[in-house]
């Protein structure tokens, strides 16, 4: 079977049965403009050249590979290899698809680009590409998440962009989502919504795959040049997806290479307070598509947990549902005491401190390294770098 050859999405936005658009018909037109818009645009000389352009100039693409060899050395077993997203502007992968929706926005004529955040990565990347790309961007967070993540809140606002305090309900993400989500469709025609994973309705899943896709792009080839042969395991955390879709994507059709994505398993998958959507999740909708999801008997969403705040939500991308349906991608996940075990290792064997949500696929590779033998291979998608998360690990390891 060829993957890469299969339609993902099908035309309405399918991925099997996953993904879609459930969102009354007036959104559904909209998305379809974007859509329409996105499929003209992305195939233009001067949208790929822009972008491809910032990505190598701007960016700092590509990213490196990195042969961890200290770390392999601990271990036993496989050769671990990282791929170095952490050494990109911003300090993670969330660039490559802001970058492309503000490009689009901008192409598109929008006026405004909109989005929540929870911990602030995605409002500091997206306020980072809207600065550059000269447009305007409104960034809805809690008003809990605006006292705890101070350092992105300031961030954000040195860099122009408006951050808008919402006090209801639960003054997190949640309500965060719903706040830029009304404002949004105030005026839906001059507005885009920047969507920070690969979830939300069609075409989003597919836009933010594609605008990550060179991570893996890349990494194949980099592989292949430096070792002669593909790496023997691909692994990445995931969130929502869109880091461990951008790796993957391009190794789909290698059949040699076993791919797993590492899904936070919090304080235990038997506890109620894990982020592990594929391993315990039901399929329903959610944020405008279907998806495996933690929900309650009611079919609302349960209140997630982990300890690395970006992998702290209850869906999970249409494309991986399908890709574990279809036994492509093994989905296993990691509590957080392996994850601040990584977390450690890495930061002192290597010298690079990952960030939480890296730490967790950086963990599954620690384990798995020696299960395997030295003339095998694991590449790991370090996603960011853990600056955001060092006050709090030194605080808990009272260091
Ligand atoms: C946001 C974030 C993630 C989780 O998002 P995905 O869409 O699952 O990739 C992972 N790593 C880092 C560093 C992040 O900032």
């Amino acid at each position: 079977m060829k993957y890469n050859e299969r339609k993902m999405p099908d035309e309405n936005g399918f991925f099997g049965e996953y993904g879609g658009q459930i969102i009354p018909p007036e959104l559904a037109s909209i998305m379809n403009e974007i859509k329409d818009a996105y499929l003209e645009i992305s195939q233009t000389d001067a949208f790929k050249n822009e972008l491809n352009d910032l990505y190598k100039h701007y960016v700092g693409r590509p990213s490196p590979i990195f042969f961890a060899k200290r770390l392999t050395a601990k271990q036993g077993g496989a050769k671990i290899f990282l791929k170095r997203e952490d050494l990109n502007h911003t300090g993670a992968h969330k660039i490559n698809h802001c970058l492309g929706e503000a490009l689009l926005a901008k192409h598109m004529g929008k006026t405004k680009v909109l989005a929540e955040t929870g911990a602030g990565q995605h409002g500091v990347a997206l306020a980072t590409a809207c600065a550059l790309v000269d447009i305007k961007c409104e960034i809805h967070m809690g008003e809990i998440d605006i006292e705890k993540e101070h350092p992105n809140v300031t961030k954000m606002k040195i860099l122009g962009c408006d951050i808008v305090s919402v006090s209801r309900g639960t003054k997190t993400l949640k309500d965060a989502v719903d706040s830029a989500f009304e404002e949004y469709v105030k005026d839906p025609v001059n507005y885009l919504y920047a969507i920070g994973s690969v979830v939300g309705p069609h075409p989003f899943p597919m836009m933010v795959r594609d605008f990550q896709t060179i991570v893996g792009t890349e990494a194949r080839q980099q592989f292949l040049d430096a070792q002669g042969k593909l790496p023997d395991v691909i692994t990445a955390c995931i969130g929502g997806g869109s880091n461990a879709i951008g790796l993957f994507t391009a190794f789909l059709d290698d059949d040699s290479v076993r791919i797993v994505g590492v899904e936070p398993a919090g304080k235990g998958l038997d506890t109620e307070e894990h982020a592990a959507t594929m391993t315990k999740g039901k399929k329903g909708g959610l944020h405008g598509y279907k998806c495996y999801n933690l929900e309650d008997d009611d079919g609302n969403p349960l209140p997630v947990y982990s300890i690395a705040s970006g992998l702290d939500y209850p869906g999970v991308g249409p494309q991986h549902c399908l890709l574990k349906d279809l036994g492509r991608v093994e989905y296993t996940s990691v509590d957080d005491d392996a994850c601040v075990d990584a977390f450690m290792t890495l930061s002192r064997t290597e010298g690079i401190i990952p960030a939480l949500e890296s730490a967790h696929a950086v963990a599954y590779a620690m384990q798995e390294a020696k299960n395997m033998s030295a003339d095998e291979s694991i590449l790991v998608n370090l996603s960011g770098r853990g600056d955001k998360d060092a006050d709090f690990i030194a605080d808990k390891l009272n260091l």
